[in-house]
């Protein structure tokens, strides 16, 4: 069935929430796009890379030795209760359960909030459309090979629902959030635009 994409909220956005709720605002109510530098570009390749590996192997995550039963690759889920929308690169059945990879093309030694929480929006998507529970979300980072494997807790539940809460009152307010003046403003491709206003 067709959606409507327009009414759906990008998981991508789960994320850019936590960089800072402020992007938010540029692209979901003055319909801006971040330009895509080279860096971006590189880092996307690396990460499908990573991803076309995985799909191949038969265990999950080379170091692993956790048997994987099945896989399911770039499934788009629309999600009818959260208007959340999202293309799954991989999802495992293993003895476990149900898990959600993402591969993440950083050297970051700490899990970012963004990611898990982007990662768990996921997991929300695939309960919802296999009407099974998943057992937890794996976030890998390519560049240091860290791995991080957390539970789909209800707390972790919860935060994703403040934060597309969060992403909704933006839109439908249209009130643009306040200024963060922290280090990732250097990195952020709304710079320019930001500090104009
Ligand atoms: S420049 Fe800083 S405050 Fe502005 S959108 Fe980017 S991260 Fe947010």
């Amino acid at each position: 069935m067709a959606e409507d994409e327009e009414n759906y909220i990008p998981v991508k956005w789960i994320e850019i929430y936590h960089y800072c709720p402020r992007i938010i605002y540029f692209i979901g109510v003055l319909g801006f796009k971040e330009s895509e530098k080279e860096y971006m570009k590189e880092g996307k390749q690396e990460e499908e890379l990573q991803e076309e590996k995985e799909k191949r192997r038969k265990t999950l995550l080379a170091k692993r030795k956790e048997t994987v039963i099945e896989k399911w690759t770039n499934i788009k889920i629309y999600s009818q209760t959260l208007k959340l929308v999202g293309i799954l690169d991989l999802i495992v059945k293993t003895p476990q359960g149900l898990k959600i990879i993402d591969i993440k093309n950083t050297d970051q030694e700490k899990l970012q909030p963004g990611y898990l929480y982007q990662t768990a929006a996921y997991a929300l998507l695939a309960q919802e459309h296999f009407k099974k529970h998943v057992k937890s979300i794996i976030i890998h980072h390519v560049k240091n090979n860290k791995t991080f494997e957390i539970n789909l807790t209800n707390q972790i539940i919860q935060h994703v629902h403040w934060t597309i809460k969060k992403i909704n009152k933006i839109l439908e307010k249209q009130q643009i959030p306040k200024a963060k003046n922290k280090k990732q403003c250097q990195g952020c491709g709304y710079y320019q635009l930001c500090k104009a206003l």
